[in-house]
């Protein structure tokens, strides 16, 4: 496992610096083969991350480029392992001819992730962390990159620490009980234990109340934008995202697929969906949007029905809206404030329908509905806990834990015998130590880290 492997740590294309990276046995000489430096300390003999400026060669020896390189030895590195890092310029050609002046002396390409994955199993980032690392290098809205840091610092990791100490400790008293068989389990140590699986209970109840922020916050709350043909959805789209993403014309159904954005609007992450609005066609393509409109709607936590404010309403607006309002928030927009057009027909809307006037031309009103979007997110009254579950993953593992202390809980106000009891305390044991990645399950760990780039 632990052999040299190598990779361009830099995106593909040109830029101004590309990083070359190497990990494992023999890192820092093999890297010291391709990198002359300038001065008199040779790269396998400089000390831990200090930079070296010098040449790098290829593989016969002849200067590709100058700049920067540095090594890490283990187990303080970002693998654990023996690694150094050449900086040169962010050309594609130097760095892949890089990579094969390393690999011709005896280093592998790495695999996607294969970096991290080292770190992992030499026990420099638990599995929470690990995919903190992912969602940083995926997060497309400012919170979901501060709750990826938040979870690469540790946050997870240690409430999940928290809880799976206490359960350890209190399998250890269940075993002592176990050493004396013929002994009951005394009322007072029998409540003490009883409030320790309460509280650990409660502190997994709360952890699994986070996964609707954290899924939130990464991926953005889904939030459908529809409404007649020409009523400014797109318009309305583009002023929210701060730039043109959707094609604005005048041609009724010009928007003929969904199109989606990532935008954060007060602070909150929205994935907002134009539709290709939700009337019945002939033309097939046109069919396959409006499919697609029903899902987006469907699927949205929060719908924005968008009414044309300088025309009368019609039914067509009426029946959007009433398919809309079925339980879940909705904003109706009153749009084209700008143009001559009264103010929003007064009559009895539905109690979750919440009306806004803008204009998606000169941005009037767009603060208000930012709040207003913001608010009925939903995301600000849970207190914004710093450890957040972001995934699947984490979310089955700490439901498992979950039921497995209720369960042990249950028993012991029943009077289950000690050695079931201590099943359920191991059975959530095991699952917290799945979701750190304590107890390692290779099928697991091998998906999380496929999803990662080479060269991370
Ligand atoms: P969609 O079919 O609902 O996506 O509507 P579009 O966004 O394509 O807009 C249809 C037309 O209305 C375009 O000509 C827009 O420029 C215009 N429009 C959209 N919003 C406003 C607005 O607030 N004020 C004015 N004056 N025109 C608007």
């Amino acid at each position: 496992m632990s052999d040299l492997i190598a990779a361009i740590a830099t995106p593909p294309g040109r830029g101004g610096v590309g990083i070359l990276r190497l990990s494992g046995p023999g890192a820092a000489e093999t890297a010291g083969q391709v990198f002359h430096p300038a001065g008199k300390t040779a790269l396998a003999d400089a000390p831990d991350r200090q930079l070296l400026y010098g040449q790098m060669v290829d593989n016969s020896g002849r200067v590709l480029d100058s700049g920067l390189a540095f090594v890490s030895r283990a187990p303080r590195s970002y693998t654990g392992e023996e690694t150094a890092e050449l900086q040169c310029h962010g050309s594609p050609m130097v760095l892949s001819l890089l990579l094969e002046a390393v690999t011709a002396r005896g280093a592998r390409l790495a695999g996607p992730g294969e970096f991290t994955r080292r770190a992992f199993l030499n026990g420099k980032l638990d599995l929470t962390r690990a995919e903190g690392v992912i969602d940083l290098i995926d997060a497309e809205t400012p919170a979901a990159a501060r709750q990826a840091a938040n979870q690469l610092s540790g946050a997870l990791f240690r409430r999940a620490e928290a809880i799976y100490s206490a359960l350890v400790d209190l399998s250890a008293h269940f075993h002592a009980v176990l050493d004396y068989p013929d002994e009951d389990l005394d009322p007072f140590r029998a409540e003490t234990m009883a409030q320790v699986l309460r509280d650990q209970a409660a502190a997994l109840e709360k952890l699994s109340a986070t996964q609707r922020r954290g899924l939130a916050v990464k991926n953005g709350v889904l939030c459908a934008i529809v409404g007649r043909p020409n009523a400014g959805k797109s318009s309305l789209l583009n002023a929210l995202a701060g730039y043109q993403r959707a094609i604005v014309t005048d041609i009724p159904g010009t928007t003929r697929d969904t199109v989606e954005v990532k935008v954060e609007l007060a602070g909150v992450p929205f994935r907002l969906v134009d539709t290709a609005g939700v009337r019945e066609s002939d033309d097939p393509i046109e069919q396959m949007g409006v499919e697609r409109s029903r899902q987006a709607m469907e699927e949205a936590s929060l719908i924005l029905v968008v009414w044309d404010g300088s025309q009368p309403v019609t039914g067509e607006d009426r029946a959007i809206l009433a398919q809309a309002a079925d339980g879940r928030p909705v904003v109706l927009v009153w749009n084209k404030s700008d143009l001559e057009g009264g103010p929003l027909p007064a009559g009895a809307l539905p109690e979750n329908v919440t009306p806004v006037e803008v204009s998606a031309v000169t941005g009037q009103g767009l603060d208000e509905l930012e709040r207003t979007l913001a608010r009925l997110a939903g995301l600000s009254d849970d207190g914004r806990p710093d450890e957040v579950l972001t995934n699947a993953r984490q979310a089955e593992a700490v439901g498992r834990a979950r039921e497995a202390v209720t369960a042990a809980l249950d028993g012991l106000e029943a009077g289950t015998p000690p050695d079931l009891l201590l099943l359920d305390v191991e059975e959530a044991i095991s699952a917290l130590g799945e979701l750190t990645g304590r107890t390692v399950r290779e099928d697991i760990t091998a998906r999380i880290f496929e999803r990662f780039c080479v060269g991370k």
